[in-house]
């Protein structure tokens, strides 16, 4: 049976293999187990109840509590020819009568519901006359009064599986932890004999990092010149500051949207969605925002002030990296901030003492987060009761800080003398080009192209190595001239460096990068997709995850059978949309052809000097010249001929 449900996955969904907490899951809902499945965000709940509905010849019906979310998974399977469909008062009155027609036909595998519809006695009524194989209730926390989402609605769940008068199998999924919560969601949906399956809580892909003493609003324009691209959120504890970060955030220019309980639903609505289709880049708000968004593609969530505690946290900055691509989680800690906490607390009526007692003390934890040396992500885990990681992970700003800083040297030399070589008076884009090895009419009229360092770092990443740049710039390796048209130079640091004297050391992976955000091929893949998305109306990374997009543009499979190993790409997909995608990639791959020959027939005419190249390199060694051999050829040829 599992053989059958992960020849399901690939064919619909594109994945080759379940996770490890998937593959159990699923397997105990195959042997017909009532299960709650308790595993963080973004590592996969949908596909384990929508796996076994495919497999069962019933249909299933899918609990969810937003519109926004059935919205998405159904826009999801539906590109994959999944006959799914979801009810809730966005339809229209055609929408709905030929959804219940396809339901009484028996077509649908899946059907998404708010638990709201079943206070709807005539629809539940029809309900009872299908054949129904399982009830998945998703983010099924919302059940429960210490959930943070309590709906009441969801207590209406067992009565309305108790009116199918049928053989039900009950699963629930949520992301929250608490015993509390566990023992609610079990009781309020009356699951007999369940199975309680609780996964690891880490998410491998996230970064942790907790940020303090930095000016706030220069730290975050700073992040979003770095990240050009990347899709984010900043949380703000009030509505004041996401309206002064929002203000400020565009004065500088950036593409962001806010998010606030003070804004008009329209006026909401309207950010969300441009987020959503990425026409909005950064969205800045406070914890109003992110319930029933599952843009897979978050790539880094900001907190500008500390949350009330942990649990808020891990679940908002959890929000990062659901596509499980490389992401940040980043707390800014400012001291001042606690007492916006404390005055939430304090000023809720309805807390009793001894709730408010609990809080302060859920705070104190958080704000001990801030303040510990050892790693960020044991600390959570512990917190939330998983002991598995153990002092180190490797991956959260207090690890790194322990671990061996990187010598960078080597590059830093490369990066000086081509401006030593360049005679100094360039600008950093220029240096850029002539690191890269790009050519324009400048640099050829200037013989930039001869230099030795020319092209050093050919196919390196720019935007990397315009962050090494500026890092040398800021750390004093390199001054950089005032005015509109700054240029680099060296100083007695460089020489130091150049010297062999200083060492340029770093410390590891202080920076993460999202640079497939700007790879042109990327872009190009993106645009594709975009147009695509527009058309069908569903959001892009739905068609087509960032992570997938990425490996399009890494592998570049020019045919369906290599397009068919890209992770997310499934049969149907492929019939569907694959084209397109093909299309892009064909075109680039035959334009990087293009220049490649280009660049040798370019390199073929340069070289062309009039002297015997092995004679001047003879020449330079034995006078002992401090000159590049290329640069020599070419000037005794000037000269000479
Ligand atoms: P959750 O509901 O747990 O937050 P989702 O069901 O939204 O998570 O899935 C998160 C992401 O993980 C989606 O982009 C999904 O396509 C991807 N995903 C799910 N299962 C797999 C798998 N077996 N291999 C690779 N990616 C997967
Ligand atoms: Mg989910
Ligand atoms: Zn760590």
């Amino acid at each position: 049976m599992l053989k059958k449900a992960e020849k399901i996955l690939f064919q619909y969904f594109g994945y080759k293999k379940f996770r490890a907490n998937q593959e159990e899951i699923i397997s105990f809902i195959l042997d017909g187990r009532n299960l709650l499945g308790i595993i963080p965000t973004g590592s996969g709940k949908s596909i384990c109840y929508q796996v076994p509905a495919l497999l069962s010849p019933k249909l299933t019906i899918v609990i969810s509590p937003l519109i926004s979310l059935m919205k998405d998974q159904v826009d999801a399977l539906k590109i994959s020819n999944i006959p799914s469909a979801f009810i809730n008062s966005s339809l229209s009155k055609e929408e709905y009568i030929n959804i219940i027609k396809q339901l009484r036909r028996n077509k649908l595998k899946l059907l998404y519901i708010a638990p709201e519809r079943l206070l709807n006695a005539k629809f539940v009524n029809l309900l009872t006359n299908l054949q129904i194989g399982m009830v998945a209730v998703d983010e099924a926390h919302c059940i429960s009064q210490w959930g943070h989402d309590f709906r009441k609605s969801y207590l209406e769940i067992p009565k309305f599986i108790e009116k199918l008068n049928q053989d039900i199998q009950i699963t629930a999924f949520t992301a929250t932890a608490t015993p509390k919560v566990k023992q609610d969601i079990i009781e309020l949906l009356e699951m007999t004999n369940p199975k309680i399956f609780v996964g690891g809580f880490d998410r491998k892909n996230l970064f942790f990092k907790v940020v303090k003493n930095e000016d706030p609003e220069s730290y975050l324009v700073d992040y979003l010149d770095l990240h050009k691209k990347a899709p984010g959120i900043i949380y703000a504890s009030t509505r004041k500051e996401v309206d002064n970060l929002y203000a400020y955030l565009r004065l500088k220019h950036f593409s962001v949207g806010k998010y606030h309980a003070g804004l008009t639903d329209k006026e909401r609505k309207d950010f969300q969605d441009k987020f959503i289709t990425g026409d909005i880049r950064v969205m800045i708000a406070t914890n109003a925002f992110g319930m029933g968004i599952d843009k897979s593609n978050v790539r880094f969530v900001i907190h500008r002030n500390i949350p009330k505690d942990i649990e808020s946290y891990y679940q908002e900055a959890g929000r990062a990296g659901r596509d499980g691509g490389q992401a940040e989680c980043i707390l800014m800690f400012y001291p001042e901030d606690i007492g916006i906490q404390e005055f939430f607390i304090d000023m809720n009526k309805d807390l009793s003492t001894q709730l408010k007692k609990d809080k302060q003390k859920k705070l104190e934890k958080m704000v001990v987060y801030t303040e510990i040396k050892s790693c960020l992500r044991e600390y959570t885990l512990k917190y939330f009761g998983d002991r598995r990681i153990k002092n180190y992970c490797g991956n959260c700003s207090n690890c790194l800080g322990l671990k061996d800083v990187e010598n960078n040297t080597v590059d830093s030399q490369k990066v000086l003398s081509c401006i030593g070589r360049s005679k100094e008076n360039i600008g950093i884009r220029m240096v850029l080009r002539l690191l890269l090895g790009e050519t324009s009419d400048k640099i050829l009229r200037k013989g930039l192209d001869k230099i030795s360092t020319f092209g050093i770092f050919k196919g390196y990443n720019k935007n990397l190595l315009e962050e090494f740049i500026n890092y040398l710039i800021s750390e004093g390796y390199i001054d950089q001239t005032a005015g509109s048209y700054p240029v680099l130079k060296l100083n007695e640091k460089s020489f130091d460096v150049l010297n062999g004297n200083i060492k340029v050391l770093r410390r590891k992976n202080e920076v993460v990068s999202f640079d497939y955000y700007e790879n042109p091929i990327f872009e190009r893949l993106n645009e594709v997709r975009s147009e695509i998305a527009k058309k069908e109306g569903i959001a892009p990374y739905v068609l087509l995850s960032d992570v997938t997009l990425m490996e399009l543009a890494d592998k570049k499979p020019t045919n369906r059978w290599e397009m068919l190993k890209i992770k997310g790409i499934g049969n149907q997909k492929f019939e569907n949309y694959g084209q397109y995608f093909l299309d892009v990639l064909i075109t680039e791959v035959e334009i990087e052809k293009l220049k490649d020959n280009k660049s040798k027939e370019d390199t073929t005419t340069e070289k062309k000097y009039m002297v015997d190249i092995e004679k001047v390199k003879y020449l330079k060694e034995s006078l002992n010249l401090d000159i590049d051999t290329e640069e020599l050829a070419q000037a005794i040829s000037e000269i000479f001929f």
